[in-house]
């Protein structure tokens, strides 16, 4: 008798990146498909293969994708929008890949840039794509139409059940739950509700559960997400009737419905009472819902325990993990639990052991996914036969937590006291804005000035000397050298063509947050920690392990050396301490707010010797503050409060007559405006083009006071936008906002286009702007006060 241990779903890249390899090669026509394939099946087989050496009793099949899950959700059930072409029958590997990527009409305009799809002229254009629940992985919405109908039209997850249990393996499918997958989707169709698509969908997943059985499978995995969300009664009804359903599908095909990203909450009812064999819990997250759970779940129900976190790379301290999960076992019985993560491995990296290089110290510390299965090993063990069995396991344990609890590596007096300092004053600029603008008048700065984001194109040229550099091919002065020449011509190009307050380019940035993490102090960086983002695009987030503080300053050189090269304002840019937080693993042992307002208290040093530099104008990017949002409503105040907080800790020790600025990229700004308007930038550059300034109505709303730069360039795409469309942009934007409040600047920064598209581009921008001036002026003569 052993307790059963899940992972709910693993890594699915490869180690080294095998599937980003073939799938890109496959796109770019260098590798058949059936090459393709063949990688993926490869990557399946050491996927089942591993866990089950590790001692993964319930192994998870279609967890693998191509692309993305919740698209292959969609190529299971035939949801597939007309535009691709589709008309029945096994959906083509062709019609899936259209659906992630756009059908291209020229050049590749693939997703890319800040997490947006995209799509210039010509061709059809992909899914759209958003951030799976608040994990930085990104998944295809779902498009349904009215009539939308389903069909069975992919066998995928019989296929690979039926691909393990040839190699040998029994294997849990692993599927999108009905309810959350509609809950995901949207529709043109506005007046269409996805949840209203339920009973046309349920059969479908009725006959998968049916050729499962007959496969073989004896448990399938549903993950429901959605239950740990705010719910409406209608989506509580939705999930009684899909469980329901589909627990009378097949009388011996038991199910488990996973519940992860956080506590249930007031769904714990709702979800215990739904009619499946298995709840699968988060209990690192909400580990107080354990004993709740465990008290009112009905006598044959099974519990899976999420006690090992899914979403960081922290080593568990199983010693304290058992003291508090004995009493729940003892009370459910062991055969009425199974030990799991919190939520699927996709989210954290293979294996620890690749990280050869690593400090060992700091690497006794973590766990990836091969070390929690582990972890899980241990806790089955020790559970059943007790901690003797396992003594060696649990005394490692104890001493990394021991020996991470008190290392000075983590634990900095120096920013401690700095902390302990900390006032509320830190948190104020000078005078509010309306003076802080009077005093900024030094600048000298026209009407609708122009401005970029701050990137130029990393060229193949910038990114070979990066890499050459790291090889040691070529010396520092070298690489330094080509980096002013870079930056240099970056300057006299935007001086000739009239920019009026000019960007460095950040061509020594390899990353926006790894640059700065690099430099900083508490922060750590893996070779090989890659983690899935979107289809074959991943991500090696910084691990942010100790104390956080600033040893010398980071950007202060190069933005002395671009000032001097001109007599134009040459912007500051930061990258702002919240988009540090979210975008890299954080220390569990200590308050992500409390890790964030170290991070900004070193980026407020770095503001003040940007300051002291002659650097008057400073960015503070953050891109990341909306996708911080805990997913209930309850807890997003909170955040928004103490995020705020924090970016104005890292704005405001600068004088009045210092001009600070911030960027963020997304299309939603209506239920965080108040934040936005919190931050009290002097300027905000935002993300409007593809909307068409439509964005810019929350600004309205709330009478934003301060600066605004509405994207007028799409940089997603690459189009060269004409003078009258920028031109006709802003006039929409004057229908919103002052003119004498408008910025003219690109959607987003220029690093993943070529020089080719940006120059007409933003030749054509100034061109848009002085036509604005002009016409302000000759209207001002035309209907003088
Ligand atoms: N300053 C950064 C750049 O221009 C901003 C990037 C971003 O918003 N994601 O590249
Ligand atoms: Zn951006």
């Amino acid at each position: 008798m052993s307790i059963p241990i899940s992972t709910l779903g693993t890594p699915r890249i490869g180690p080294r990146r095998e599937l980003k390899t073939a799938l890109e090669a496959h796109w770019a026509g260098k590798q058949d498909e059936a090459a393709l394939l063949s990688t993926a099946a490869q990557l399946r087989a050491s996927n089942w293969a591993r866990q089950s050496l590790l001692g993964v009793t319930h192994i998870p099949s279609n967890d693998f994708s191509l692309y993305d899950q919740v698209l292959d959700m969609s190529a299971v059930v035939g949801a597939i929008p007309s535009q691709y072409g589709w008309e029945g029958g096994p959906v083509p590997l062709s019609t899936y890949f259209a659906m992630a990527r756009g059908r291209q009409g020229h050049g590749d305009q693939g997703h890319e840039g800040c997490g947006h799809g995209g799509h210039g002229g010509g061709g059809i254009p992909a899914l759209e794509m958003t951030k799976w629940f608040d994990t930085n992985y990104h998944y295809m919405v779902p498009e349904f139409r009215r009539g939308q109908a389903f069909e069975l039209a992919s066998a995928k997850p019989v296929d690979e059940f039926k691909e393990a249990a040839a190699l040998g393996f029994h294997t849990h499918p692993v599927l999108i739950g009905p309810v959350t997958y509609l809950l995901l989707g949207k529709s043109k169709d506005t007046d269409l509700d996805p949840l209203a698509l339920l009973p046309g969908l349920l059969p479908v997943y009725a006959e998968i559960l049916r050729k499962l059985a007959a496969a073989g499978a004896d448990w399938v995995q549903f993950d429901e997400p959605c239950l740990v969300l705010d719910l409406d009664e209608r989506t509580r009804k939705a999930l009684r009737q899909a469980y329901d359903a589909l627990s009378s599908t097949v009388s011996d095909l038991k199910i488990m419905v996973a519940a992860y990203f956080g506590g249930l909450g007031d769904n714990l009812e709702l979800a215990l009472g739904l009619p499946s064999a298995g709840l699968h819990l988060d209990l690192v997250r909400a580990p107080a819902q354990l004993r709740q759970a465990v008290e009112r779940a009905s006598a044959d129900k099974v519990l899976s325990l999420g006690v090992i976190d899914g979403r960081n790379v922290w080593r568990s301290d199983l010693t304290a993990l058992l003291d508090r999960i004995e009493p729940a076992v003892a009370d459910l019985g062991t055969h009425r639990v199974v030990l799991a993560p919190s939520c699927s491995l996709l989210h954290v990296p293979y294996d620890i052991e690749a990280e050869s290089a690593f400090d060992p110290e700091l690497r006794s510390w973590l766990a990836f996914a091969a070390q929690k299965i582990g972890e899980l090993k241990t806790l089955s063990t020790a559970l059943v036969d007790g901690r003797r069995a396992v003594s060696d396991e649990l005394a490692r344990s104890d001493a990394a937590a021991a020996a991470r609890r008190v290392s000075t590596r983590i634990h900095d007096t120096g920013v401690a006291a700095r902390m302990a300092e900390l006032t509320p004053a830190m948190g104020e600029r000078q005078h509010p804005y309306p003076l802080r603008r009077r005093a900024q008048e030094w600048l000298g700065l026209p009407h609708f000035p122009t401005t970029t984001i701050g990137s130029f194109p990393q060229t193949g040229a910038v990114r070979k000397a990066r890499a050459d550099h790291a090889k040691g091919w070529i010396d520092d002065a070298d690489y330094q050298r080509f980096l002013r020449q870079e930056t240099a011509q970056a300057i006299a190009w935007q001086e000739e063509i009239g920019l009026d307050v000019l960007v460095h380019g950040e061509f020594e940035r390899n990353d926006m947050v790894q640059y700065f993490g690099e430099q900083l102090a508490g922060y750590a960086f893996t070779q090989h920690g890659w983690v899935q983002s979107y289809g074959s695009r991943c991500v090696r987030p910084p691990i942010i392990y100790g104390d956080v503080s600033r040893p010398q300053a980071m950007t202060v050189d190069w933005a002395r050396f671009a000032q001097s090269l001109t007599k134009r304002p040459v912007k500051g840019m930061l990258t702002g301490p919240v988009t540090m937080l979210q975008w890299s693993f954080v220390r569990d042992d200590l308050a992500r707010e409390q890790v964030c307002r170290q991070i900004a208290l070193a980026l407020r040093d770095e503001v003040g010797d940007l300051e002291q530099a002659g650097i008057r104008i400073i960015q503070i990017d953050e891109p990341a503050i909306r996708e911080g949002l805990p997913l209930r409503h309850a807890e997003k105040e909170a955040y928004l409060t103490w995020a705020v907080a924090c970016f104005r800790l890292a704005a405001s020790g600068v004088d009045d007559a210092t001009q600070i600025h911030t960027h963020m990229c997304y299309s939603e700004f209506n239920d965080i405006i108040h934040a936005v308007g919190g931050l009290d930038a002097d300027v905000i550059s935002i993300e409007t083009a593809r909307s068409r300034m439509e964005l810019l109505d929350a600004f309205r709303a709330y009478r934003y006071p301060n600066e605004i730069g509405p994207g007028v360039y799409d940089i997603h795409s690459p189009r060269c936008p004409t003078v009258a469309e920028m031109r006709d942009l802003l006039a929409r934007a004057r229908e919103r906002i002052a003119g004498d409040q408008l910025w003219v600047n690109p959607d987003c920064g220029l690093k993943t286009r070529s020089w080719d598209e940006v120059r007409p581009a933003l030749v054509n921008m100034v061109a848009a702007a002085r036509i604005l001036r002009e016409e302000t002026v000759s209207a001002r003569v035309a209907t003088p006060a």
